[in-house]
């Protein structure tokens, strides 16, 4: 039996010897299947050629990438607490040292995520840390491709997962799509992980909001407004996106709020 991983967005899907018919990630529509058509990647092969990248990003945080570069390309942030470890989303594997390094910091108590493209290789970590319990919105169980009894749903707004370390589903690209408010962050002013439920964009202090980034699908009003709300009750000064190079370093709920404003107005 073999993990196929998607191509296009990384998802582990159930072991089997063929490779599946489709993806229903990318056959949803903020998602998208290529000119090529639906292209898949042995989990065994591309842990032979390639690897975790592990960057410390500061005090009690480091991200977890892969490279060279698959799929979509995001990285996972490790969040480090007197209480345990958290996995903030996640790449669509996992190497040998990058587990053993984890296991010497003390494992993980659980894994949470911003959305369901970042899910990827969810089950293949958790399995290979011990069990982690597996934290999703019930809200986007439909989109999970490879099913594990270690996901343990969850249900409301708020989860709080660790102290100081709590997850808010907010909606807008997803359902259940979510933030993390760290507490400890940013020198203890606090930081959000928000994925791709809060986009940064190129210039300074702004950030987005879509239904779908590769398909370009907005969100209507209210939902954006509904983010907007939701986060400027948190407590956070920096912000960290989905990706090695998306952070606001400080001021991030103001760059929210002013951003909010002029896509609602954009949308009128
Ligand atoms: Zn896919």
């Amino acid at each position: 039996m073999t993990v196929w991983i998607c191509k296009t967005c990384g998802a582990q899907h159930t072991p089997s010897q063929t490779p599946p018919a489709h993806c229903a990630i990318c056959e949803d529509e903020r998602q998208y299947v290529g000119a090529a058509g639906q292209l898949w990647l042995d989990r065994d092969a591309i842990t032979a050629s390639h690897a975790n990248d592990w960057r410390e990003i500061e005090p009690g945080l480091s991200g977890i990438g892969v490279v060279p570069t698959i799929a979509i390309g995001q990285r996972a942030l490790l969040v480090q607490t007197p209480e345990g470890n958290v996995l903030w989303d996640c790449v669509p594997m996992l190497d040998a040292a990058t587990m053993d390094r984890i296991k010497a910091l003390g494992g993980l108590k659980a894994m949470c995520f911003s959305h369901p493209h970042f899910y990827t290789g969810m089950v293949e970590w958790s399995e290979a840390l011990g069990g982690v319990p597996i934290r999703l919105p019930e809200v986007d169980l439909a989109h999970v491709m490879r099913p594990s009894p270690l996901i343990t749903p969850w249900s409301g707004d708020r989860l709080d997962i660790l102290p100081g370390v709590t997850v808010h589903r907010v909606g807008g690209h997803f359902e259940g799509s979510s933030v993390l408010e760290w507490a400890a962050g940013a020198d203890g002013k606090g930081a959000l992980l928000v994925g791709d439920t809060i986009q940064v964009t190129p210039a300074a202090g702004w950030v987005s909001f879509m239904r779908s980034y590769p398909n370009m699908i907005p969100l209507p009003a209210r939902d954006v407004q509904t983010i907007a709300d939701r986060v400027a009750e948190l407590s956070f000064d920096r912000l960290y996106g989905g990706w090695w190079d998306k952070v606001i370093a400080s001021d991030a709920k103001t760059a929210i709020a002013r951003s909010a404003e002029r896509y609602i107005a954009a949308l009128a």
